[in-house]
C-alpha cells in the first residue's frame, strides 16, 4: 500500500510512520511543514528507509496538495497534520483555522478529484482517514463517556477547528461519497512529544529544574492512552475500519492532572538523577497557574465500538507506560528542549 500521511513529523505521525515502515512493507510519503512542533529526530530510525518519503510542505498550499495527490497516487491519506495545541489556539487562533480547517478542505477536495479521476482497483482502494480528538464532545458533563454519536459541543477554538474537519469530512462522504473514516481518540501519552503538553513539559521542566506549572486545582481529567496503542488502533483501521465510520479510542484510564504530575515526580525522584532546584523531592518544583479559559474539565471515551468491531483494545498499563516515557525523556532530552 501507499501511504499518505500528513504531520507525520509530529508525536502521533511519526510513531504512524516508524510503526508502518519497521512492521510493514509499505510505502509512506510524509507531508509536514516543519512547525515548531516537528522534529527530524522523531523519524531518524526510518529516515533512511528507501520506501520513506519526505516533502516539506504546507496542507494550506492547495496546488502543492493536488500535485502531491495526483502523482504520488496514494491508497491510504492519513490525515495527522494540525496545530494541535489548545493554550496556542486561545492566544493565536487563526493558524488553527488556516491548517486544521482550510488545511483539511483542501487535502478532501484534491482527494475527490483524484478519486473521481481513477478506476478500480485505484478507486476501491482508496480511502481518506482524519485523525481527530475526543475533544470535539467538549467536557463531560456527568459520568456518561462518549460514544461516536454523542454531541459535539466543542470548547476551545483548537477543538472547534478539529469538530469543523470533521464535519468537513463526513460532508464529503455524505455529499460526494469520498470513502472516509474518522477516529477520534482522547489525549496520548509517550517518546517523541513536544514539551508543550502536560507530561514531557512536566518531565524537562522538572530536569532542568524549572517550575511545573499546574492549571487550576489541577483536578481536571484526562482519559490517558500510550501513543503506540493509539497507532495501533490507527492500524487497524487502516486495514479493517469501515467506510463512512468514526471510532472512538480510549482506554478508561481517567486520571487528575495533578496525580500524572505526581507520578512524574515519584518516577524521577526513585530514578536517583541529578535534582536541580529542589531539596527532597522533585515535588516541590510544582506551582498551581491561573486555569486556562474555558478548561474543559473531565473527557472520557466510550471505546466500545472499536473493541468490538476491530477487536482493538489498549495493552500498555499506564504506570510502566509513564516510567517508561520518563526514562525515554531523562535519555533523549537534548532533542526535545522547547524551541
Ligand atoms: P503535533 O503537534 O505533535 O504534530 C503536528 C504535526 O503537523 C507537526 O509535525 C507539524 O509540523 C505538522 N503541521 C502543522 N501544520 C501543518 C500544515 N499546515 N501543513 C503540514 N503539516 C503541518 O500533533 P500530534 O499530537 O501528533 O497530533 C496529531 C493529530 O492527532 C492532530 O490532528 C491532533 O488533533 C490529533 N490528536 C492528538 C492527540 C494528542 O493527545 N496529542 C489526541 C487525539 C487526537
Amino acid at each position: 500500500m501507499k501511504f499518505l500521511i500528513t504531520g507525520g513529523l509530529g508525536f502521533i505521525g511519526s510513531s504512524v510512520i516508524r510503526n508502518i515502515i519497521q512492521n510493514s512493507n509499505h510505502q509512506v510519503l510524509n507531508l509536514d511543514k516543519q512547525t515548531y512542533a516537528a522534529n527530524l529526530y522523531n523519524l531518524k530510525p526510518i529516515e533512511l528507509n528507501n520506501r520513506y518519503k519526505f516533502i516539506k510542505g504546507d496542507i494550506c498550499d492547495k496546488k502543492l496538495v493536488n500535485e502531491i495527490i495526483f502523482n504520488y497516487k496514494p491508497d491510504y491519506l492519513m490525515h495527522l497534520a494540525a496545530e494541535s495545541h489548545v493554550d496556542k489556539s486561545i492566544s493565536n487562533p487563526i493558524e488553527f483555522i488556516n491548517t486544521n480547517i482550510i488545511g483539511t478542505f483542501n487535502l478532501l477536495k484534491s482527494s475527490y478529484d483524484y478519486w473521481e479521476s481513477i478506476s478500480n482497483p485505484l478507486k476501491s482502494n482508496f480511502k481518506f482517514h482524519h485523525v481527530s480528538t475526543d475533544e470535539v464532545y467538549g467536557s463531560m458533563k456527568s459520568s456518561i463517556t462518549f460514544k461516536e454519536d454523542s454531541r459535539y459541543d466543542p470548547s476551545s477554538p483548537y477543538a472547534a477547528s478539529k469538530a469543523s474537519s470533521d464535519h468537513l469530512v463526513r460532508a464529503w462522504y455524505k455529499t460526494y461519497k469520498l470513502p472516509i473514516i474518522i477516529s477520534n481518540c482522547s489525549n496520548n501519552y509517550g517518546p517523541y512529544q513536544y514539551p508543550e503538553k502536560l507530561i514531557p513539559l512536566t518531565i524537562l521542566n522538572a530536569l532542568k529544574g524549572e517550575k511545573i506549572p499546574i492549571y487550576g486545582n489541577g483536578l481536571q481529567i484526562r482519559d490517558w492512552l500510550h501513543v503506540e496503542d493509539h497507532v495501533q488502533a490507527l492500524i487497524e483501521i487502516s486495514k479493517n475500519g469501515v467506510i463512512g465510520e468514526t471510532y472512538n479510542i480510549g482506554c478508561n484510564n481517567q486520571v487528575k492532572n495533578i496525580e500524572v504530575v505526581h507520578k512524574i515526580c515519584d518516577i524521577l525522584d526513585n530514578l536517583h538523577i541529578e535534582k536541580k532546584s529542589v531539596e527532597n523531592s522533585f515535588r516541590e518544583l510544582i506551582t498551581m497557574v491561573k486555569d486556562r479559559s474555558g478548561h474543559d474539565f473531565s473527557y472520557g471515551i466510550d471505546a466500545s465500538k472499536i473493541n468490538k468491531e476491530l477487536n482493538w483494545s489498549s495493552k500498555i498499563d499506564f504506570n510502566d507506560g509513564l516510567k517508561d516515557t520518563v526514562i525515554w525523556y531523562v535519555n533523549n532530552k537534548d532533542h526535545y528542549f522547547k524551541k
